[in-house]
Parts: C-alpha cells; sequence; structure tokens
C-alpha cells in the first residue's frame, strides 16, 4: 500500500514536472525566436533607412560593402550579442544578390524562390527557417523590401542560437526534473507515511483483536473521514468485547456447571467425534484431561464397546436409552448411562449428535447387593434358632413335656435359642441404629476408666469361669468425649470377644493412652487369634472365621460389624493384629476431638 502510493504520488509529480518541462522549453523556444525575428525585423528596418539616406547622396549603394558593414557592426558590442554572426544579404526584385556578408555575392544562385524574397517583394516583408543552400547549416530568414531602392534587404541568424537555448532550457529543466524527482520522493514517502499512519493503527488495533485482546481501541482525534471508519471499528471492538466476555461468562458457567455435576456426561456429533465432556466423565474413564478428549474419537478414548453400541444405537433409532453397563477397568463400576439424541433445537428434526449422561451406581449396587445378603443373613440367623425352638416345643407337645427331666432339658435349650434370638435381634438394631445415624448424639464428657471397669463386671462371670486374668492399664485422669452407651457397646463387643475367643487360664490386656493424635485403645487377649485370610473380613456383617463355634459360644456375628460403625461414627479407625493361637489385639484409634481433659 504504502509503496502504491509513493509510486502513484511520483508517477503524477514526474508527469507534472514532464509537462510543466515540455511546455515551458517550447515557450522559452517561441518566446526566443519571435523575440529574435522581432529584432531582425527592427534591423531590417534601421538597415534600410540607413540606405536611403546614402542612395540620396551618391545615388550609387555597394551592396556588397554595405552587407559587410552592417553585418560588422551588428556583430559587434552594440548589438544585441544574441544575434552574432549576422548574415546580410541585399537582392534585386529579380532575385539576383547584389551583396553578401558572409559569402561571395557573385557565385550566389537567384533568390527569387526563397520563400522569404518572395513574401518580402509582394507583401513588404517574409520569413522563413531553412537549411542554407549556401552556408549549409540551418537560418532564420527575415527579408524586407526597399521599393524605394527595388531591392530586398535579407537578415540571417543562425538557429543554433536558438537551439542552443533549447539545450540549455532542457539542461536546467532536466536538472529541475532530477531535483524534482529527489524532493517529490522524499515528500512522497512522507505524505505516504502520514496517510498510512491511521491505517497501520487500524491494522495493528485488528491484528491485536484477531489475538485475542477485545479492549484494544484506535486512538484518532483529528475529525476527517478516517474519523469515522476508527470509531466504526472502536464500536465494532466494543461490542465484540461486550458478546465475548458473555460468551467466556457462559462459557465458564456452563463449564461450572458441567464440572460441578456429579454425573459424567459427554457429547459426540455424528462422526462420534466428542464436542463436550466434563470433568466428571474423564475421571471415570480414566481420561487425562477435559481437552485430552476434546475433538477426538469417542472409541479411541473411552474404549467400552457397550457404551459405542448404545451411542450408535440412539443415532440411528433416534430414541433415548437407559442401560446399566458394567466396567472393570479402572475399576469394577457400574454406570446408568441416559443417551439421547441433540437436537439443533427443541421440536427439530435436525440431529447434531448424541449425549450420554452417565450415573456412577455402584455404591448403590453395593448397598443394595449388601442389603440383600444382610436379608438372606438375618432371615437365616434367625431361622435356626426359631427352628430350633420350634423342634423342641414341637417334641414337648408329642409327650416329652411329662417326663419332667426331658422337658425341663428342652425348656432350658429353648430358653437359650430365645436368648439367642434376643441378642441377635439386639445386635441388629443397635447396627441399624448406628449406621442410620450421621453422627452421634448426647455426646459428654466420662472418665475412660470407669466405663472399661463398668464392663469388665459383664463380663467377668464368664471371664472367671475360664480363669481367664485381666488387667486394664488406663490412666485415672484420661477422658473421653463421647456417647457413654456407644463406648460401652464397643467395648462390651471387644471385651466379649477377648474371653470368648481366649482359652482357659488367658489373660486379657486393656490399655488406653493419650497419643498425638487423640485417644488409643487397645484390647488384647492370648485366645485362639485369627489366621491372616479372615482378618479382612471380620469386621463384616455375620462373617464368622468358625460359624460353628461362634455359634456354640453364642456370636451373632455382628459384634465387630458394631464396633467398626461405632468407630467410624466418631471419625476413628480400628485395627487388627492377630496370630493364631497366639492371642488376638484390636487397637481403636480415636480422634483428638473425643479427648476430654479434666481441669486440674
Ligand atoms: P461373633 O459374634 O461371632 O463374635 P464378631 O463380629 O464379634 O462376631 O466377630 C467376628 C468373628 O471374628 C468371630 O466369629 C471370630 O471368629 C473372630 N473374632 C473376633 N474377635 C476375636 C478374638 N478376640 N479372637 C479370635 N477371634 C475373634
Amino acid at each position: 500500500m504504502r509503496k502504491k502510493i509513493f509510486f502513484y504520488y511520483l508517477i503524477l509529480v514526474v508527469t507534472g514536472v514532464s509537462i510543466m518541462a515540455f511546455f515551458m522549453t517550447k515557450e522559452a523556444h517561441n518566446l526566443y525566436q519571435n523575440e529574435l525575428e522581432e529584432k531582425l525585423i527592427y534591423s531590417t528596418k534601421l538597415i534600410g533607412w540607413e540606405l536611403l539616406q546614402n542612395g540620396r547622396e551618391d545615388e550609387e549603394v555597394d551592396y556588397n560593402r554595405a552587407a559587410h558593414e552592417y553585418a560588422k557592426i551588428l556583430t559587434g558590442d552594440n548589438i544585441n550579442t544574441t544575434i552574432t554572426a549576422t548574415r546580410i544579404t541585399f537582392i534585386d526584385y529579380e532575385g539576383n544578390v547584389l551583396g553578401e556578408s558572409e559569402a561571395d555575392y557573385r557565385l550566389m544562385e537567384n533568390h527569387k524562390d526563397r520563400k522569404e524574397i518572395r513574401e518580402a517583394i509582394e507583401k513588404g516583408s517574409g520569413m522563413d527557417i531553412r537549411s542554407s543552400g549556401t552556408l549549409k547549416s540551418k537560418f532564420l530568414y527575415i527579408a524586407r523590401s526597399l521599393p524605394e531602392l527595388g531591392v530586398v534587404t535579407r537578415m540571417a541568424v543562425p538557429m543554433i542560437q536558438v537551439e542552443k537555448i533549447d539545450w540549455d532550457i532542457l539542461k536546467y529543466s532536466i536538472v529541475v526534473f532530477l531535483a524534482g524527482i529527489i524532493i517529490t520522493s522524499l515528500l512522497a514517502w512522507r505524505f505516504s507515511h502520514i496517510l498510512l499512519k491511521p491505517i497501520d493503527a487500524l491494522a495493528m488495533a485488528m491484528d491485536e483483536v484477531s489475538q485475542g485482546d477485545y479492549s484494544t481501541r484506535v486512538r484518532y482525534t483529528k475529525n476527517d473521514e478516517f474519523k469515522a471508519l476508527s470509531d466504526g471499528f472502536n464500536d465494532m471492538a466494543q461490542k465484540l468485547e461486550v458478546s465475548v466476555v458473555e460468551l467466556k461468562d457462559k462459557n465458564a458457567k456452563v463449564e461450572l456447571i458441567l464440572d460441578n455435576m456429579i454425573n459424567g456426561i459427554i457429547a459426540v456429533d455424528y462422526n462420534s467425534r466428542i464436542i463436550l465432556i466434563n470433568s466428571v466423565a474423564c475421571e471415570m474413564f480414566d481420561i487425562e484431561s477435559v481437552k485430552h478428549a476434546l475433538e477426538t474419537n469417542f472409541i479411541e478414548n473411552i474404549r467400552n464397546n457397550q457404551l459405542n453400541l448404545m451411542i450408535n444405537e440412539t443415532m440411528t433409532d433416534d430414541v433415548t436409552l437407559v442401560k446399566e453397563i458394567n466396567m472393570s477397568v479402572p475399576e469394577e463400576r457400574v454406570f446408568r448411562v441416559y443417551s439421547s439424541p441433540i437436537r439443533a433445537s427443541s421440536g427439530s428434526v435436525d440431529k447434531l449428535g448424541v449425549i450420554i449422561s452417565i450415573h456412577d451406581i455402584t455404591k448403590i449396587k453395593k448397598l443394595e447387593q449388601i442389603k440383600t445378603e444382610f436379608v438372606s443373613n438375618v432371615t437365616h440367623e434367625l431361622k435356626t434358632p426359631l427352628t430350633s425352638i420350634r423342634g423342641f416345643v414341637e417334641t414337648l407337645r408329642n409327650g416329652a413335656i411329662n417326663k419332667l427331666e426331658v422337658a425341663n432339658q428342652f425348656l432350658e435349650i429353648i430358653d437359650v435359642e430365645a436368648e439367642r434370638l434376643y441378642v441377635l435381634i439386639n445386635d441388629i438394631l443397635q447396627l441399624s441404629e448406628i449406621e442410620t445415624m450421621p453422627k452421634d448424639v448426647q455426646i459428654d464428657d466420662y472418665l475412660l476408666k470407669p466405663i472399661v471397669e463398668e464392663v469388665l463386671s459383664i463380663v467377668d462371670e464368664v471371664a472367671r469361669k475360664k480363669n481367664i486374668t485381666i488387667e486394664i492399664e488406663i490412666p485415672e485422669e484420661l477422658g473421653i468425649k463421647a456417647n457413654k452407651n456407644r463406648i460401652k457397646q464397643m467395648m462390651i463387643n471387644l471385651l466379649d470377644n477377648a474371653v470368648k475367643y481366649n482359652v482357659d487360664n488367658g489373660s486379657i490386656r486393656i490399655k488406653a493412652f493419650h497419643s498425638k493424635d487423640g485417644i488409643v485403645i487397645s484390647v488384647r487377649d492370648t485366645g485362639i487369634g485369627i489366621a491372616k485370610e479372615h482378618l479382612d473380613r471380620i469386621f463384616e456383617r455375620f462373617y464368622r472365621v468358625d460359624k460353628g463355634r461362634s455359634r456354640d459360644i453364642g456370636g451373632t456375628g455382628l459384634g465387630l460389624s458394631i464396633v467398626k460403625h461405632i468407630v467410624n461414627l466418631y471419625d476413628g479407625h480400628i485395627q487388627v493384629d492377630s496370630e493364631p493361637d497366639r492371642g488376638t489385639e484390636f487397637i481403636v484409634s480415636l480422634p483428638d476431638k473425643c479427648l476430654f481433659e479434666e481441669e486440674s
């Protein structure tokens, strides 16, 4: 653009200067020639007047001598120098040359047919420019008749003088022309710069806008044609900025909503390319990032054929589908997936792709499974004592009631089974109560040792029967901030197990202390221990290492499950160390918030 303006400007100026130089040369040439002509006419008049004076005095005129004398006078300093080398010729009306300043007149041919001579004889004066046959160069001829003497005075100057003037003017013109070009070039460059400055500013602003800087504005203060352009640009940039901000805001909101959803969302176009995905979906399918997945092929990232088939079915059949999909990679998970076609607008038939919403129902499924298992376990656990009770009642009815000793024995068994039922139902109720509460209620400050001693009195009888020694290592001042009954429940279950699964003459050590994180309570026994393979499962409901033995000694299989739930209720954790035939240690760690220190 700048080059173009510069170039056109240059052409314009060069053309102007050329035309001016051309006309100036022409005008100067004409002016000089006219002046020369006038001077020659004037000289011929003077010569004529002189000749007439001389002619009257001595009748006879020596034209040749006169020609030489006049020529000498005219070529001298008194006369204008531009007409130096003036040639003077005298010709009679017959065309005979009577005298000549530059050549031998006697050798000169008849001049009657010369244009200027002819005109002078006919009209009084004549003029011509041509090459001289005598002097072989171009001359300006001016002739004037002198009727009183019957002679024509002709004066000639070489045109070389006029041509010299032409050449001088041309030289000056070339100098002016070159100077003009240099000055013009500089001016054109400056001019194009001034002219393009606002355009450059506009181009720069546009570039910045295209790079994403929508706050860019063109500052232009002059009130000319460009003002409207810059105002228009600024207006457009401002609207664009507002639109982009709104768009970004909307996008950010959509992204925020998508990322805060608990469901995975994926949208694909009709070429199965991912056009939208949220971070939940990325996490579900082990995809590095949203950016990583966008614009890539669905099946390349989410290697799940069931999902792929579901998307294809939604696309081809144009239907909304709901399916449960099992995933094993990156981990075992169950998803409920809803897929629907994306339409250009509501009610439109134009379909843009498919959107799927993925709900992780792994936990729900697990809970459902746990519930089912729990119900079947409870049913089973209840059935056993009930069947036993009904069996003995039936036997009694059938006559055993009459045998007092047998009847008492049966009633004893029925009592034991009823007790077992009671304990079982009690455990189930406790478990369901703890399970359903988000955090414990009726929390107060208690000293731990008295609670443990209270619990000991419950298990004491059985312990004594097995000759088990019990050792307590709990600081007197160690306090606990909790629901007393819950801590009692926890300790009963742990101590009951420590007694139940202990050997005769065994021992139990109950230890509690204030750790750096809170309170640690440990119950260690010297009992039968637990094999390694069972350690992970003993906290599950109804899990028993030895079913028969547990049931025989009155276990429900719910004790440790209750303990674990109580510990969880206080954000603590439980750990078990055990070795078969050597003993078991349960270590409960409760956080700092459960610690209560008595003010001394
Ligand atoms: P149970 O009512 O059968 O005792 P728990 O939930 O209290 O049920 O315990 C689950 C199982 O863990 C028990 O059946 C038993 O096999 C094992 N267990 C629990 N505590 C001990 C312990 N102190 N020593 C050895 N085994 C234990």
